[in-house]
């Protein structure tokens, strides 16, 4: 087998003062979890798809899995990258080229734009040292730049993880104060478990505010609304029932862009246009006419792309608009990162428009 490495490559990034330290800007960890909870998931994205359309080779790590000494994972270890403006595309298509060269991989990648999964979490890999690539799911967050954008990343993190317990039949408990549970920081696999030193991603969260046991009460609190929209069906007494019956809920998202709604066989009704920022119970998917749509209802239907959106390239630095128009602030979103674009183009004010939130925009041309 091939040594099992307890340091990530990058880690020599870490002592480089970030740039959001110097800006010395920090949130109450209540606030960010707050902010959290009104963002929208951004969703998995298979780096072995997303590499392949950019033309590049995917390095699958088929072969070199860790085994999990239970036969599945026992828990998931929360990390941070320590590279500053690295997003989790930035990571991905690093750690695809180098992960044999610097004995380092990990499930996904993180950041506010959602999660890049870079294998399946049914085999370990090679996270955090020997005790704990045989039990955990390793997840990398990645640095952000602004109070927002954190609190975006953190919700991708913790939505994400979220799935992952619900997937494998695990209930959240956090292991950072005991050494016991499903939700450690490699900083408690570092201090429980041994084989590695790591103290991440403690250092990262304190600069905003924000610590492990703020980022587990995000990941409880989606666990729980998904385990109650996932058991209500059953629950509910027959009497109440409609007569034809809904799927069980899979979860609620954010709609990211207006929605028209459409029936079973992909005619618009009149049911009024969900607004964009609407909070929907989904039952699944269905492809109608080669489209994906996703059930809001009982018979209802919504485009999926004004939902889970599709991950485009910034060729542009850009400014953000708001939805009459208007930037939005100085922050701007530099070119060749890729950020996830909702439904179809709007036009504001004779100007195209990608929608990339509830109320924000990026012109088309920057894209
Ligand atoms: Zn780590």
């Amino acid at each position: 087998m091939k040594k099992l490495i307890t340091a990530l490559a990058l880690a020599a990034t870490v002592t480089a003062a970030s740039p959001a330290a110097s800006l010395a800007v920090q949130v109450q960890a209540s606030s960010t979890n707050d902010l959290a909870k009104q963002d929208s998931y951004g969703g998995v994205t298979d780096a072995d798809k997303m590499l392949t359309q950019e033309g590049i080779k995917y390095n699958s790590f088929a072969g070199s899995e860790v085994p999990y000494r239970n036969g599945k994972p026992e828990g998931i270890v929360i990390h941070e990258t320590a590279t500053p403006n690295a997003t989790a595309h930035d990571e991905a298509v690093y750690f695809n080229r180098e992960w044999m060269n610097i004995y380092s991989y990990v499930h996904a990648f993180v950041d506010h734009t959602g999660v890049i999964q870079m294998m399946s979490p049914d085999n370990g890999t090679w996270g955090a040292g020997p005790q704990a690539n045989d039990r955990f799911i390793q997840v990398e967050l990645c640095e952000e730049n602004n109070a927002a954008d954190f609190a975006k990343g953190v919700n991708n993190d913790a939505i994400y993880a979220a799935n992952l317990l619900h997937h494998y039949g695990l209930q959240p408990d956090n292991a950072v104060h005991d050494g016991q549970g499903t939700i450690w920081s490699h900083h408690a696999v570092s201090q429980f478990l041994g084989g590695t030193d790591h103290t991440d991603p403690d250092g990262y969260f304190a600069k905003w505010g924000y610590s492990m046991d703020d980022f587990y009460n995000l990941v409880k609190y989606y666990y729980d609304q998904q385990g109650t929209t996932g058991t209500s069906a059953t629950t509910e007494k027959p009497a109440n029932k409609p007569a034809a019956t809904l799927p069980k809920p899979t979860g609620t998202k954010i709609l990211m862009h207006d929605a028209l709604v459409y029936d079973e066989k992909g005619n618009a009704t009149d049911a009024a246009t969900k607004k964009a920022g609407t909070k929907l119970t989904l039952y699944g998917d269905q492809t109608i006419d080669g489209r994906k749509y996703l059930q809001i209802g009982l018979n209802q239907f919504v485009v999926a792309s004004n939902v889970e959106g599709k991950l485009r390239q910034i060729k542009h630095n850009a400014y953000l608009y708001n939805a009459n128009g208007y930037r939005i602030g100085s922050d701007k979103l530099y070119r060749r990162n890729y950020v996830r674009t909702y439904g179809g183009r709007v036009k504001i004010a004779g100007h195209k428009y990608y929608q990339i939130d509830v109320n924000e925009f990026v012109k088309v041309g920057n894209f």
